[in-house]
């Protein structure tokens, strides 16, 4: 890891490069980004930017101010594995080059301004995540209007037709439904590609702690990152999305993060585990209820509290939603547990040591954009401790087989894209505060939430075709 931007052109000149990619994240989450001559890159560079036009950007600024800086963060220079000729790396964050201040609409940006607001909180210094994010692996998806159920028939690497399709059956031996989770080879036939990204993520610096098929039937992976700071962990996530992908594409296949790809079966999900530190102490553990401290019991608090508004950040799409209903592994109410994950709060209490203590936020799934996702998170958990907010008593049972007059009393999440924004339109004061997300950036993904609402709304779908067309 480079401390400065000589050192990172030193290390490009090492590996031979001449060219440099600068990469930064657009609202929406997707890396954009584009090349120079190393020359072009001065190391003063690093403190003053480097202008390019931003008015294309999804989100960002119109054309009549376009111009901008990007930032190149020395820290994360990497020569990247998946551009032909060597190439040196940057994640850049974005400023205004008036002002010279960070971009309010960068992700990355807002990440740096929730890391600095933690500090002036005085409550910690430090905010950790571990993200546990899910994705599918397919050979080839195609877009057909079928009336069955699904209606993207895909053929998984494993040789099962998940739409169940009676046309054209694959006579091939498949592997039992659901039963993917997960024995050795050769029925899972995704080891191989599995160790390539987890040995191409470690390469590029990110640690991974372990890689398994997921629960889905065919094609399903969790690859889990080693936990990090919040800009740290955006980082590593993104550079998690671009190897996912990639070594996918060598193997000829596509990698979704797409929470729910196939009607019936799981979604993916992006479990993040998280914790406050202060001077090197952990602030999560106490003599409360599973080994926490009062505090962490009230990030809980705010956790489930804002819950509803975050999902419009951590949950951000409309296919988001199919993924939170019961049945698979998916949380859908608001409370928190130490044993049960069918809470959307559980405290993993596996082991004693307080450093590990930690809670983990089931809701969130990967197709948010993590920089968002874990500013919003924290935020919505300081607010818990700012204003003392009581998590209530945690839910013991398995909310899946609750008598229906007690789940009535559980609160659960949004059950569209647009009851999600309508909730952040309601509660986004928390997310305002030392001006980590500002009044327009919420406004924006307010519009960009429900002009994906309206883009699946508008359109007959499907179903209705199987039923109504008879009507
Ligand atoms: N795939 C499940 C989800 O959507 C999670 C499975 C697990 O517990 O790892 O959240
Ligand atoms: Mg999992
Ligand atoms: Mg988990």
């Amino acid at each position: 890891r480079c401390a400065s931007g000589e050192e990172a052109l030193a290390f490009g000149r090492e590996h031979n490069t001449r060219l440099v990619d600068l990469k930064f994240c657009d609202l929406l989450g997707t890396w954009q980004h584009f090349t120079v001559g190393i020359n072009e890159l001065p190391a003063e560079a690093f403190a003053e930017g480097l202008g390019f036009d931003g008015s294309s950007i999804r989100g960002w600024r119109g054309i009549q101010e376009s111009d901008m800086l990007v930032m190149p963060d020395p820290y994360t220079a990497f020569i990247d594995p998946f551009i032909a000729e060597p190439t040196l790396s940057f994640i850049c964050a974005i400023s205004d080059p008036i002002t010279r201040q960070t971009y309010a609409r960068d992700p990355r940006s807002i990440a740096i301004r929730a890391e600095a607001y933690l500090k002036t909180t005085g409550i910690a210094d430090s905010a950790y995540f571990g993200p546990e994010a899910e994705f599918f692996i397919f050979d080839d998806v195609r877009y057909e209007n079928q009336s069955n159920g699904s209606f993207y028939e895909v053929d998984s690497v494993e040789g099962i037709w998940n739409t169940g399709r009676d046309e054209e059956p694959n006579l091939g031996h498949k592997i039992r439904h659901k039963e993917g989770y997960f024995p050795v080879p050769p029925t899972d036939t995704l080891q191989d590609l599995r160790d390539q990204m987890v040995l191409c993520l470690e390469d590029l610096g990110v640690s991974v702690e372990r890689q398994h098929h997921e629960v889905a039937t065919a094609g399903q992976a969790e690859i889990d990152i080693r936990f990090n700071t919040l800009l740290r962990t955006g980082d590593d996530m993104m550079t998690y999305k671009y190897v996912i992908k990639n070594i996918a594409r060598r193997f000829e296949k596509t990698a979704t993060f797409m929470p729910k790809p196939l009607f019936g079966d799981n979604g993916s999900g992006m479990h993040t585990h998280q914790s406050l530190w202060k001077e090197g102490k952990p602030l999560f553990a106490g003599n409360r209820y599973a080994g926490l401290s009062e505090l962490a019991l009230h990030y809980i608090g705010g956790i489930l509290k804002h819950a509803p508004a975050l999902t419009a950040i951590t949950n951000p799409t409309t296919n988001s939603f199919k993924r939170l209903v019961p049945g698979f592994e998916a949380p859908v109410n608001l409370a928190y547990s130490a044993r049960n994950r069918s809470a959307s709060v559980r405290i993993p209490i596996y082991s004693p040591s307080p450093k590990a203590k930690r809670i983990e936020f089931r809701t969130p799934d990967p197709a948010a954009n993590v920089y968002l996702a874990c500013a919003a998170m924290m935020m919505a958990g300081l607010d818990g401790i700012q204003n003392r907010i009581d998590p209530g008593e945690p839910l013991e049972k398995n909310i899946y087989e609750l008598p229906p007059e007690e789940l009535k009393k559980v609160p659960t999440v949004p059950d569209s894209l647009r009851g999600a924004a309508e909730a952040l339109e309601k509660d986004h004061e928390f997310l305002l505060k030392g001006d980590v997300f500002t009044k327009d950036v919420i406004d924006t993904l307010l519009e960009l939430r429900k002009k994906d609402h309206d883009a699946l709304r508008l359109r007959p779908h499907p179903i209705e075709y199987q039923m109504y067309y008879d009507i």
